[in-house]
This record gives C-alpha cells, sequence and structure tokens, in this order.
C-alpha cells in the first residue's frame, strides 16, 4: 500500500510518514479534531525510484559532481528535480493515491464536490540541520484529483532542492539515503480562525491567548489582518482580557478555484467579537489536551467550520525560555498588564546606583530616556531572553531584532552610526539608543541596572532620577501626531519613512502626505531566512505573498496617500544570521558590496517575485504604491531593472516608478538615468555621504567625518535637482538628512518635491518647510 492513514501513524513513525505526517498522526491519535489525511509513505518514493528504473541515473549520474563548485551544484539539483518531475509515477501507486483521495472525499462531510486538499512533503531526513527544513521542503493548497499525482511528484522532486543538495554534499550526507513522504490533507473552510498559545508566550505566565478572525487562518497568521485578542485563565476557561480589533479584511476561498483571496468583511461583522464563549472554552479544553500531551506549552493554529473546531497544527512555543517563565523581576509581567511603548519604571530605582556614573557613550541614535536591567545578547537565539522592559546590548543590529526591541526599554549597540539599521528601526519604534559606543557588550554586565539617555548618547549607572523621568513615557503614537488641529499646508510635500509595517500606524498618524521609503528589507529578515533560502523552501508564491502582506499593510493605512516601496537592499552581513546566512559570500566591506540592484540583477529570481508583489498589488487597485530600485549607477542598471519589471507585466509607462540616488555616479549620470522613463528620484544620503566622502555609514571609528552638508554631497543634490526640474522628474529626499533643517532648508531653496524624514521628525520638518517656503515667497516680493 502507497499509503498511510494520518489516524494510523504515530510520532514514531517519522521514518515512514516524515515530520509532519508523525505529528499530525500524534495529534490525530490524542483524539484531537484534526482535518483528515493521509501520507504517501516514503516507502512509496523508494518504490516508485526503482519501478521506473531511474535510481543510478539519479544518484550515480546526476547526483556525481564537485561539490566546491557552485554551478555544478546547482545544475546536478536542477537536472535531478527535473528527472523525477518528468518520471512517469507508477501506476499501481497513482492507483492507491487516488484512491485514498476519493475515500477522503467521501469521508469529507456531507460535500459533493471533490475535495481541496493541501499537498506537503514531509521529509525524512535527519542530516538537515533544523527540523524546519527538513520538514518544509514544498507545499500545495488547493490542490484536486486532476493534479494530485504531479504535486506529489513536485514534492519528491523537492528533496533535491539546491540548498539541500549542497548540504549534503557538504556535509558527507548520502543523496541516496535520505526519503520523503508526502502528506495530503483535507483543506478547511474556515469561517473563523486563529492562533492559540497555551501559555503567555513571552513570559510564560499561566495565561492562554487566543487571536482570532474572520475567514482563514493565513490571513492572521501572516499578519495581514489584525485579530481580536483574548487573554483566558485557563483554570476558568473566562476571558481576562480582550481587545477587539476593527477587521477590514477576511482571507476566503473561491468555491470554484480554490484560489484564496483578501476581501472586505461585512459592516456590521468588522467590529464584533468573533468567537462566542462556548467556543473559547471548546479552545481552552482542546489547549489542555495538546499541552498535556506533549508536556510543554503550545502554539496552535486553529479554524471553526460549522461551529466545530479544528486543529491544524501544534508545535512547542519556542519564546518561553525557563527564566521567563519564573520571572518575577522587574519587568516581569504582572496579571498580563506590560507597561506601555516598550518603556520601563524598575521598581527598585531607589537602590540605584549614583547618578552621574556614565559608563558608555555614543552616538545618540533615537531620543528618549530609558532604565531597566542591561540585557546583553550576542547570537539571535538569545533574543529570546530580553523580557520586558530590558536593555538590549549588542554588538551590532541583529536580523530579527524586532519583537525583542517592542519589549526593550532601551538599546545600546557597540558598533553603528546615526544611520545603521538599529538606529533606523529603533527610531521607527520610538524606543531610545545609544549606538557605536564601541565597547558596551564589555564594560556592562548582564542584569546591571542602568540608565539610557538617547539624547545625549550616554549610559548611566542606576535607574532613573526623580528629575528626569516621567513615571509613564508618552505613547509612541501619540507623540508623533501633529500638535496643532491643522497640519501646517506645504507646496513642497513632507512624507515619512517606514521599515516595519507595525509601525505604519504611527508613521500615519504624523499626517504625512505619504511614504516616501518604504524599506522591505525588513518585511524579509523577520522572516528568519535569506529571499533564496525562503523560495528553496517554501517556494515563489509564499515568498510574493510575504511581501504583498507586507506592503499592503502599509499601503492600506494610507491609501490614497502614495506609498513609494522599494526593492531590496541589505547588506550581505545582515543576512549572516538568517537561515541559508551561511551562503552568502564573505566581503571585505559589505557596504561597497553585493547589495542593492547589484544583487538583484545578478540573482534575478528573488528580484522578479519582489517585483511580481508589486504586480499583484497594482493588479488589486493599491494605485498608491510606487516601485523605487536602490542603489543605481547608471542607465544600464535601470534599463535591466525595467526590462525585469516588464517580463513580470509591469507596464512601466503606467506605474509610477524611480530610483534612488545614493552613488556619485548616480548623480553624474541623471540625464541618462532620466531616459530610462523614470517618474522619480529620491536620494538616499545615508549611502551618497559615504560613498561621496568614502566614510563607512558603519563604521563608528569615522562617524565625525560623516557629513550630509558636506559640499561635496550638496553638489551632487544640487545639479541632480536642476536637471530633474528640466526633465519633469520629481526630486525627493529619503535619507536620515532629511530630518535636519539645514537639510531642509538647502533642499526647499533649490525646488525638491518632497521630502521623507523619520516618524519623529516629520512633524518639526512639516513646520520647519512652511517656514522656508514663506520665506521664499517673501523674498520673492520684496
Ligand atoms: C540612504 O542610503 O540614504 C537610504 C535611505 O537607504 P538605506 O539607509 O536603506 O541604505
Ligand atoms: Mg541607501
Amino acid at each position: 500500500m502507497s499509503t498511510l492513514w494520518l489516524e494510523h501513524t504515530r510520532s514514531t513513525d517519522i521514518e515512514t510518514v516524515g515530520g509532519k505526517g508523525a505529528s499530525l498522526g500524534e495529534l490525530t491519535n490524542a483524539g484531537l479534531p484534526v482535518p483528515p489525511g493521509f501520507v504517501v509513505t516514503a516507502d512509496t518514493y523508494r518504490t516508485f525510484l526503482e519501478t521506473a528504473d531511474i535510481e543510478s541515473t539519479l544518484f550515480d549520474e546526476i547526483l556525481q559532481f564537485d561539490p566546491d563548485d557552485s554551478e555544478a551544484v546547482a545544475e546536478a539539483a536542477s537536472d535531478a528535480r527535473q528527472l523525477i518531475r518528468e518520471t512517469p509515477v507508477p501506476e499501481t501507486v497513482q492507483q492507491d493515491i487516488i484512491e485514498a483521495y476519493r475515500e477522503l472525499g467521501s469521508r469529507a462531510a456531507e460535500s459533493t464536490t471533490e475535495p481541496f486538499v493541501a499537498v506537503r512533503s514531509s521529509a525524512t531526513a535527519e542530516d538537515l540541520p533544523d527540523a524546519s527544513f527538513a520538514g518544509q521542503h514544498e507545499t500545495f493548497l488547493n490542490v484536486t484529483e486532476a493534479d494530485l499525482i504531479e504535486r506529489v511528484s513536485e514534492c519528491w522532486a523537492s528533496l533535491f532542492a539546491e540548498r539541500a543538495v549542497h548540504y549534503r554534499a557538504n556535509n558527507g550526507f548520502d543523496h541516496e539515503t535520505v526519503d520523503i513522504a508526502v502528506v495530503v490533507q483535507q483543506m478547511v473552510d474556515a469561517e473563523k480562525s486563529g492562533v492559540m498559545f497555551t501559555r503567555h508566550p513571552s513570559t510564560g505566565d499561566r495565561q492562554m491567548i487566543i487571536e482570532s478572525a474572520w475567514g482563514l487562518g493565513e490571513a492572521v497568521v501572516s499578519g495581514a489582518v489584525s485579530p481580536d485578542h483574548y487573554v483566558i485563565n485557563p483554570e476558568t476557561a473566562t476571558v481576562v482580557e480582550s481587545t477587539i480589533a476593527d477587521k477590514k479584511q477576511q482571507m476566503v476561498k473561491d468555491p470554484e478555484t480554490g484560489e484564496t483571496t483578501l476581501e472586505a468583511v461585512e459592516e456590521d461583522k468588522r467590529t464584533a467579537r468573533v468567537i462566542s464563549d462556548s467556543e473559547i472554552e471548546n479552545l481552552v479544553d482542546l489547549g489542555g489536551i495538546v499541552e498535556d500531551h506533549y508536556g510543554e506549552p503550545q502554539d496552535v493554529e486553529w479554524a471553526i467550520v460549522d461551529g466545530e473546531v479544528f486543529m491544524l497544527q501544534s508545535r512547542p512555543i519556542t519564546t518561553i525560555s525557563e527564566a521567563d517563565a519564573e520571572a518575577t523581576g522587574p519587568g516581569a509581567t504582572v496579571d498580563g498588564g506590560v507597561s506601555g511603548g516598550g518603556q520601563s519604571n524598575p521598581s527598585d530605582a531607589d537602590t540605584a546606583a549614583e547618578d552621574g556614573d556614565v559608563l558608555v557613550r555614543g552616538v545618540s541614535a533615537s531620543p528618549g530616556t530609558g532604565s531597566g536591567e542591561v540585557r546583553i545578547v550576542r547570537k539571535l537565539d538569545h533574543l529570546d531572553q530580553v523580557t520586558e522592559g530590558d536593555i538590549i546590548v549588542s554588538k551590532m543590529t541583529m536580523p530579527d531584532m524586532v519583537p525583542a526591541m517592542k519589549r526593550a526599554a532601551a538599546i545600546i549597540t557597540d558598533e553603528g552610526g546615526m544611520t545603521s539599521h538599529a538606529s533606523i528601526v529603533s527610531r521607527e519604534m520610538g524606543v531610545p539608543a545609544v549606538v557605536g559606543t564601541r565597547d558596551a557588550t564589555d564594560v556592562l554586565t548582564d542584569g546591571q541596572l542602568v540608565t539610557v539617555d538617547g539624547e545625549k548618547g550616554i549610559v548611566r549607572a542606576g535607574g532613573p532620577t526623580d528629575d528626569e523621568e516621567p513615571a509613564i513615557q508618552p505613547d509612541p503614537v501619540e507623540s508623533v501626531r501633529p500638535q496643532t488641529p491643522v497640519k501646517p499646508m506645504t507646496a513642497t510635500e513632507v512624507k515619512v519613512n517606514l521599515s516595519i509595517p507595525e509601525a505604519a500606524e504611527r508613521a500615519a498618524a504624523t499626517g504625512a502626505d505619504g511614504v516616501g521609503l518604504l524599506r522591505i528589507e525588513h518585511m524579509v529578515i523577520s522572516l528568519g531566512k535569506t529571499p533564496e533560502q525562503y523560495i528553496d523552501d517554501h517556494g515563489e508564491e509564499a515568498y510574493i505573498e510575504k511581501l504583498v502582506d507586507g506592503i499592503r499593510t502599509v499601503a492600506e493605512e494610507f491609501y490614497p496617500r502614495p506609498v513609494r516601496a522599494r526593492t531590496l537592499d541589505a547588506p550581505t552581513d545582515e543576512f549572516r544570521e538568517l537561515d541559508g546566512g551561511a551562503n552568502e559570500p564573505h566581503e571585505h566591506n559589505p557596504m561597497l558590496g553585493y547589495r542593492g540592484i547589484r544583487r538583484s540583477l545578478d540573482k534575478p529570481e528573488p528580484f522578479r517575485c519582489e517585483l511580481a508583489a508589486f504586480k499583484r498589488l497594482f493588479d488589486v487597485g493599491y494605485d498608491n504604491v510606487e516601485l523605487m530600485l536602490p542603489l543605481v549607477n547608471d542607465a544600464e542598471d535601470v534599463e535591466q531593472a525595467r526590462a525585469h519589471m516588464e517580463s513580470v507585466g509591469i507596464d512601466p509607462d503606467k506605474a509610477r516608478w524611480g530610483v534612488m540616488i545614493e552613488t556619485p555616479a548616480s548623480a553624474l549620470l541623471i540625464e541618462e538615468i532620466a531616459e530610462a522613463g523614470i517618474d522619480f528620484v529620491s536620494f538616499g544620503t545615508n549611502d551618497l555621504t559615504q560613498y561621496t566622502l568614502a566614510v563607512d555609514r558603519n563604521n563608528e571609528y569615522v562617524t565625525d567625518r560623516f557629513d550630509e552638508l558636506h559640499p561635496g554631497v550638496l553638489s551632487l543634490i544640487e545639479s541632480t535637482i536642476e536637471t530633474c526640474r528640466e526633465l519633469g522628474v520629481d526630486t525627493s529626499i529619503c535619507g536620515q538628512a532629511a530630518s535636519k533643517p539645514a537639510m531642509v532648508e538647502f533642499l526647499v531653496e533649490q525646488g525638491v518635491s518632497s521630502i521623507s524624514a523619520n516618524i519623529d521628525a516629520v512633524r518639526d520638518v512639516q513646520h520647519e518647510v512652511k517656514r522656508i517656503e514663506q520665506k521664499l515667497l517673501l523674498d520673492s516680493v520684496r
């Protein structure tokens, strides 16, 4: 028999049904309501290889290559996948799979139509370093009988994804010994769905957290929709605290095609509570069973169809450390109440060391003060240990630091300057930060109570002094709202920069005229994998959807104000810690290296996915989205990018698109660049300054030489604006310097079309622009 029903599999059957199959089987056997399904076993994959007689071609010919030759690895992997996809699946195996599928259909409720199923790889490989990779090669949703066999064979082929082949070759594993199973499971057409944490995910407190929204669960898991949030007392199954969100959209499945789409939620359901008390009771019961079954707190995905609760997945909550679970010190959450805005007020401030003890000094990267215990973070997984109100101290900003930054009272780094990633993100989140201290990770000790003054760029021993620390820090959204009821009207548009979609509300509250720069790097980095790795593991479609979700969140918040999203520009060192980061090149100076449009043109696969995400947003009516290309040098770069845009179906004459001016070459060659058909340019003064002055923006030893107002930089900006005005191309600035009054004055005088500043600077820039415009008007009539 080629297949095994989930109810006949257990967690110990990994070798036969793979990790995913084993875990779903275990849940089914624990009596939990898991949608029915079966597994095409690993033996079946073996039978396929043997019956089709392709073993020797696959293992003795195709997969014999020089492991140090990356082109040869890629070619072998691609040939192996092609061989598997093109070899017919034996008749008997096909019959078994189709028979099981039909049986699944007859089990599936009263439905008369054939069921939609999810087809997922479930690898048995123990040779790969992380289970998530091993289990995830390829997944297809909404599959029906017509393409079922083809999808199964595609899952088999994904065993030879390039990275997997590469990994095995480099670590001495034999391709011949790894197997793959495939899970085929009925898809549930959820009316409501969400996630449940059987314990508080950051503090480990005995509280259940449930999040729920209308429609299919992808919307909640991907963050496309803000869900209702309930804190539950598991003993009594009662709601301790609830926040009912305005749920504007829901993910639904088209009954004909099976495709999932986002649609507007009916007016009366938008602010209605999604789950009833009895459904909460049901979920709490199930949560208890799963936690008992596994013996540790679980993070569960669930769905409700016709009042019936289904469990789609369960995995341990990895964010709770032992320490968190028992935390009682300052910053620990009590009764679910957390101090607002990522700020803290240590209760033992009285015992603080003497004021005035400056421990370290650095660049004042993000204003505000914060006190708390030092948490030295040397590795990505140490971020879990950052609890509410801690001070993060690290060498440099790390990928995926954002969730921990939200909990932190302040951030201190050894490296970096005003324009490095840590600074940009902390400003955006309104968390005080001092960067470029050189030695904070050596000087400060774990658990030490300190106060960070982001304004002065100093870190003092002890807690806050009475006269300087307000008891409650200002709300991060309110603090940026224009103070006057009417925001200053200016001819020069004042926009805002954004890197994390979660800060969209805060950015929109500034009253900015749009987003002048939406960096997508954080959306990508927060996936935990390099783009190449993510695509390898989950497929292009999943990557595109992640980008669509992130950009849409901002486009939606600002609509109809324009949102200028930029294609990927992350230096390779920011990818290093991610899954797949080991494949990133080691560069002497990543700032001068493989980033921005250079990487995109060199490795077009991820780039084309980014472009496809834009296309999708244009197609569904987000006509406020604009596309911007980073780090171009000349017309050749821009024309090549334009060709890629066209190849994914974007019409460059209809879409609004443009380039960053970040290298002296691009400023000097603006005339020929403009001929490629761009609508706008935007000065990235962080890079333009570093490249014009040869001052590495991340190097704390030359921070004092980093001067965006240097005559060399201003001269390039001036000539570019002049040419662009003649050619009818809009000009803007989105570097950090846009927040400096002297730069604002210079640009408005030159006739720049818009200025895009950090969230916390928008308000001042609006006033500054207005003042200069009035002065210019007066000067002209005097
Ligand atoms: C810049 O270089 O000024 C810019 C805005 O881009 P980034 O900071 O992302 O390099
Ligand atoms: Mg830049």
